[in-house]
Parts: C-alpha cells; structure tokens; sequence
C-alpha cells in the first residue's frame, strides 16, 4: 500500500472510503498520480470541477484576487461582491443572491428564508411550516439536511432530526399536489437526482410541479449545486423546460474547481424576508470567492460549455449506448452528467469503478448500482473516443463485449 494511503488510513476519520489512487496533478480533463499515471477525469469532483483542471481564466483571477484581496467578512462592502451578485441574478433569471461556500450552506439558506416567507407573508402559524421534499434526495450533509433523506446510512446515528420536512416520490406530480397543505411553505427539488443515481424526472415534471406550486401558494426552489452550470446541457437544467421557479441554489462548479463558493438565488418577495443580521457565514461572499465565482460564470458563458456539454453529452450517450454488454442494465443521464447501471449480479459498481480505475478512468459509484460519469464540460470528442475504449475494455473483464448496429 501507499504510504500516503497508510498516512491517511493512520490520521484520517473514515468517513470516506476513497478509490485505491493518490492524485498529485490534474490539467484540463487529466490527472496524474504520484507515480506519474495519467487518468482521464469523469467525475470531476461531482462536478465542481466542470470547467477542467488549471483552467487559465480561472487561475488567473484566483491568484489576482488572493494577492489583492480575499476575506475581509461582510462587515464591510467588497469591489468584487457586486458584480458576482448581479452575474448570479442575470444568469439565474432570479432578482436577487445570496453567496455561501458550500451547497449545504446553499440549502441551509433555502430551508431559513423559504420558512421565514412561509410566517411573514403566507402568514403560516408560528414553527408551523412544511418543507416538501423527494425521495432518493441528496441535498448536502448537515444535520438537517439529514434528517430528510431517504438514505439510511446518511440518516443513521445522527438524530433528532428536524421537524418540518414531508417526502414524496420524486417525479410524481400527483403525490406533491396531495401532499401540499396550508402550512407547505416551499417544494425543494434537484432537476435530476445525481446522487441517486441520475434518475431523470419524467418530461414536464418541473413545468407542472411548478404549476401546482403556483396554485397553493408555496414557494418552488430547484437545487442545481449539481446540475447547474452547463453540466445538463443548459446552462441549468430548468433551462431544458423554460421555467422560471421562486429560488434557485449554485454551488459545486461556481467555484471554479479552485475554492468552495455556493449561492442561493430568489425572487424579490422571497428574499426579501431576510433583515441585517437574520443570516450569514464569515467566508460567504469573500472577494476571492466573489472573482472566482464571476469569473467561472464568465467562463462558462464565454466557452459556451453547457452547448458543448450537450454535444459531448449527446455523443458519450450515444457510443456508451452502443455497446452491447451483460454488465450494462442502463444508460440514461442528461448533457454531461451519464449514469451507467451495471449489472450487480456480476460485480458491484465499486468493483466495476476500481476496474475502470485500473484502465485509466475515473469514476465513482453511487448506490452501489451506478457508475457516474461526469467528466469536465471541456472534454473533447476525442477524449471521449478514449475514455469509451477504456471504458469498453473494463466492461470487457465481465463478459463479451459487441458494438451494437447503429
Ligand atoms: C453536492 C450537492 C449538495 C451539497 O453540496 P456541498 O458543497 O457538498 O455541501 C447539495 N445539493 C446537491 C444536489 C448536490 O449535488
């Protein structure tokens, strides 16, 4: 073993259980292990890294900015803050942010100011107010955030939970209308569930969730940490439906794959709840984080990556549809973001992951079922030809692997 790897398996909390690779460093769509390995990137950090490795833009402005100015609180105006704000809203479509570090952060936001509306302008019965929310949900890891999932291993151990949160099937349009109340204050929903494995809602799911929101009065917020930032082939997945929801929460990708940088995004109404000292985080909306932040959503406007994502997208679905072998029980996704379903019966999705490992692609399970890949939005086709090669040749330690007839 490693030593790094025994170091950290020595010091480190075992709250993680990584693949058996030590990585050293990483250029656009590459990384490089300590042993001098070159590894082709498809999950670019659960896609904060959506923009590549060492991309210049990005480095250019977080060494401007760290040598100039970085964190001096929000006691105080910043020059850089303003800007990212405005950028957030015009790409958001929403009126106005809030920045944050990290998603979690994001949702914590969501969950205060959605509830706050539900008591100051619904007028809901004090400590009364209910978050809708859907199963197989992955919204972040904090106490509360918990204690809504529907996966035991994220809940187990970490109770109380917090009161005020009803879950319903993800997709289904009936079961929200059902469920809504006269204390709902607001739906919380990812457009595509990444971390359950990228299950895709049905066609119009949002449009119509949003409808039926409207209808009841509750406030629709669409957590895109994931999906956001081209990664679907939109700039956000909404984008695929045209719909505008009441908020908006960004992270991952925002900050540029350099620095944690998160940000929840409202109408006038809904944000409006908040007054000086209601919320607030003593790194959200650092200078370093704010020219970061402006500059990734730049860059993603800029090299008009969520277009490229949805053709990449469109051409890795494809050839991995392609491939005819008895480990492959489904392909599906959106733009960038492709979950490959294995067949558990001959290998588990860690042990199919570690395999990929091996011929040189980098991937993480999710479920135990689903090989996630999720490359940066900057790959290109032929990166892609390579990536699927190896891809075919890892599937090819399980069983025959044919090229279907197109
Ligand atoms: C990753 C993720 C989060 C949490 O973000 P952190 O930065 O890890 O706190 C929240 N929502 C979704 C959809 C995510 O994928």
């Amino acid at each position: 073993m490693s030593d790094k790897i025994a170091l950290e398996r020595r010091y480190g909390a075992t709250n993680y259980s990584p693949l058996p690779v030590v990585l050293s460093r990483g250029e656009g769509v590459w990384l490089w292990d300590d042993q001098g390995r070159r590894y082709l990137d498809m999950l670019s950090a659960y896609s904060a890294v959506s923009f590549g490795y060492g991309h210049p833009r990005l480095l250019a402005a977080l060494n401007a900015q760290a040598a100039r100015l970085a964190v001096t609180s929000r006691a105080f105006y910043s020059d850089r803050l303003p800007p990212f704000l405005a950028k957030i809203c015009e790409v958001t479509g929403m009126d106005r942010a809030l920045p944050m570090s990290t998603g979690a952060e994001g949702v914590e936001t969501a969950i205060k100011c959605t509830r706050k509306w539900a008591y100051t302008v619904k007028k809901v019965p004090a400590n009364r107010a209910k978050i809708i929310v859907c199963n197989g949900n992955f919204h972040g890891r904090t106490s509360t955030i918990v204690g809504f999932s529907s996966e035991e291993q994220y809940r187990e151990g970490f109770g109380p939970y917090a009161d005020g949160f009803v879950s319903i099937p993800f997709g289904d349009t009936a079961a929200l209308e059902k469920a809504i109340t006269p204390e709902t204050a607001a739906f919380l929903v990812e457009p595509i569930q990444g971390e359950a494995g990228i299950i895709v809602p049905p066609e119009g799911y949002l449009t119509e969730a949003l409808r039926i929101c409207r209808k009841h009065n509750v406030l629709m917020v669409v957590d895109e940490v994931q999906t956001g930032l081209g990664r679907t082939g939109k700039v956000l997945a909404i984008h695929h439906e045209g719909i505008k929801p009441d908020a908006i929460i960004l992270g991952k990708a925002l900050g540029g794959g350099l620095i944690p940088v998160s940000a929840f995004a409202a109408r006038e109404e809904v944000m409006g709840v908040f007054r000086p000292g209601d919320h607030g985080s003593t790194f959200g909306g650092n200078a370093l984080g704010a020219a970061v932040g402006l500059e990734s959503l730049n860059v993603l406007l800029d090299e008009k990556l969520a277009e490229r994502a949805a053709t990449m997208g469109a051409y890795l679905f494809k050839r991995l549809k392609a491939i005819s072998s008895p480990m492959v029980k489904d392909v599906r996704g959106k733009g960038l973001l492709i979950g490959l379903e294995i067949d558990t019966a001959r290998a588990s999705a860690r042990e199919f992951v570690e395999t990929l490992l091996r011929h040189g692609v980098l991937s993480k399970d999710t479920h135990g079922t689903v090989a996630r890949f999720a490359p940066p939005l900057i790959i290109d086709r032929e990166q892609v030809d390579w990536a699927v090669e190896r891809i075919r040749e890892a599937l090819g330690e399980y069983g025959p692997v044919y090229e279907k007839a197109a």
